[in-house]
């Protein structure tokens, strides 16, 4: 990891350096599994505790910036729920997901300049948007699932 007063403001992202870092300084266990090309996984999943770096290497030939936001998006949401456990314990899980998942989306959408995050989902493809305040469009992206054996969801960006 960087050691503090080491990063250069002008490389790279400061909402990654500062998700990194407290995750780093976190007391609690982020437990991530790497697969590659996890036919079952989509990026990442929450309760298998896993992502799927052959997604990530597929997405950052598109957009290296979808790559950064979709790996901040998986640390938050992480973090938000050890917050979420520890200050409401009764929570079900799959509450506890969802409200960290919409904390991780907010923290996502300012690598953009955006505050949240619309997700429109088809068959094969995925549509992200993000929006600021007065809902205007920072960014969007158009994500494909091509399925090359049938088995193997493969996520391309859409130029
Ligand atoms: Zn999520």
């Amino acid at each position: 990891m960087v050691a503090e007063g080491k990063r250069d403001p002008k490389v790279g992202s400061s909402v990654a350096a500062d998700v990194m870092t407290r995750a780093v300084e976190s007391k609690d266990t982020i437990k991530i599994n790497l697969v590659n090309n996890d036919p079952y996984v989509d990026f990442d999943s929450y309760f298998k505790e896993r992502v799927d770096v052959g997604d990530l290497d597929s997405v950052a030939q598109g957009s290296p910036e979808l790559r950064a936001a979709i790996v901040v998006h998986v640390i938050e949401e992480n973090i938000q729920a050890n917050t979420i456990k520890r200050e409401q314990p009764g929570l079900d899980p799959m509450a506890r997901f969802n409200l960290a998942h919409d904390r991780a989306s907010s923290t996502e959408a300012t690598m953009f300049g955006a505050v949240s995050r619309q997700e429109f989902t088809g068959k094969n493809s995925i549509f992200l948007r993000f929006v600021d305040g007065q809902q205007n469009v920072k960014k969007e992206f158009t994500v494909n699932f091509e399925t090359p054996d049938a088995l193997t969801r493969t996520p391309r960006v859409v130029p």
